[in-house]
């Protein structure tokens, strides 16, 4: 048993919680600022109307530092980074991309931080300083420059959603839509997003041609209810994916789609929780569609158990060291996985009920 159950669990009788359609709540921060450089690009001052339509509190800065984002100790301060959304141009080294093997060829980041509260949250010890979300006003000049990572001949994939989750800043600063259109007029180039959020319907007449992965993250429910703050509920999130997929004609956006299966966790009655999952999933996706699946197991690293420790201290996520294989990359970091063991068994598990529900549809990998 990986996950501690409560009394009030749904996993603890070994009972699938019923479905619960619940949207994300949209996020509205406390605090916007603009610092100056982002006002001075277009986009910029593109995100500043939207934020303005809201009625949001808008902040400009003198200059191009972000302040004010401390508070007492650890936990205000993440209360107070997660309620600030800053305009800012990103800086040179944004526009050098990252390999991001398997998920794509390179990473591109719209924005950093999140406005969600997942409890094994990736970004954790990822991020400098607080965990406020930066969306970058100079977006459209870092698209232009993905044109020189594209290799001639073959299909490039670039991710977005690394460092944030990006539909769930979408209301605010229009920046996914911006990179689905940029990706449109593209032919040998393909963004890929994932989601927990189930705000789609402005996504879903934008010009795509295609070439846009849309793929939303999904987990057992008993795991989402649970660790998985702020984000749509598992149902919602598996509509806003239907929607999404559904042809033009049907009224959905015709989007190549995408399934993110992630943290995957051995919590009690794991199987079963996963086979309810895996059922909604083929009954929700009653149609002929391109879809693929990808499969992360949890992991975490001593930094992020750290940081996840000060920003969530009575979470109930398993982080045991002594129940994990530990693993090294080559710049000589230690991260913690599931043991050979339990790995293979679940791998095994994953690819045979994914394969017998979905026989045409690719696992792109599993880790
Ligand atoms: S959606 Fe992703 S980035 Fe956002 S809090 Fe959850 S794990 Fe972190």
């Amino acid at each position: 048993m990986i996950i501690e159950t409560s009394d009030s669990s749904p996993s603890s009788s070994g009972i699938t919680p019923a479905p619960l359609l619940r949207s994300a709540r949209l996020w509205m921060p406390k605090r916007v600022v603009f610092t100056p450089d982002a006002l001075n690009e277009p986009f910029g001052r593109q995100i500043y109307e939207r934020v303005s339509a809201l009625d949001l509190p808008i902040e400009v800065m003198k200059n191009n530092r972000i302040t004010g984002l401390r508070g007492a100790d650890e936990r205000e301060t993440y209360r107070i980074a997660k309620n600030t959304l800053a305009v800012v141009s990103a800086p040179p080294s944004a526009f050098r991309l990252q390999p991001i093997p398997p998920s794509a060829d390179w990473q591109m980041n719209l924005a950093e931080g999140c406005p969600a509260h997942c409890q094994y949250c990736y970004l954790a010890g990822s991020l400098q300083g607080p965990p406020v979300v930066r969306a970058y006003a100079n977006l459209p000049k870092m698209l232009e420059a993905t044109a020189g990572y594209e290799q001639p001949g073959k299909l490039t994939t670039f991710e977005v959603s690394c460092y944030t989750d990006v539909i769930g800043i979408e209301h605010l600063t229009g920046s996914l839509a911006e990179c689905i259109r940029y990706f449109g007029r593209r032919e040998q180039a393909q963004l890929r997003f994932v989601t927990k959020y189930d705000q789609v319907d402005s996504l879903l007449d934008l010009p795509h041609h295609c070439q846009t992965r849309a793929r939303v993250s999904l987990n057992a429910e008993a795991v989402a209810r649970r660790l998985e703050g702020g984000t749509a509920s598992v149902e919602a999130r598996l509509q806003a994916l239907r929607k999404l997929a559904l042809p033009r004609e049907a009224g959905g956006g015709g989007y190549p789609i995408g399934v993110v299966l992630a943290p995957i966790m051995p919590i009690p009655d794991w199987q079963e929780h996963y086979t309810h999952l895996l059922d909604r999933l083929a009954d929700t996706l009653d149609f002929s569609c391109d879809l693929n699946a990808e499969f992360i197991s949890h992991r975490f690293t001593p930094g992020s158990k750290d940081v996840l420790l000060q920003w969530y201290p009575n979470t109930s996520l398993e982080m045991d060291k002594a129940g994990r294989a530990e693993k090294r990359n080559k710049f000589g970091g230690t991260k913690y996985v599931y043991k050979p063991a339990d790995m293979q068994t679940l791998k095994q598990f994953f690819f045979r009920e994914w394969q017998q529900r979905f026989p045409s549809a690719p696992i792109l990998y599993w880790t």
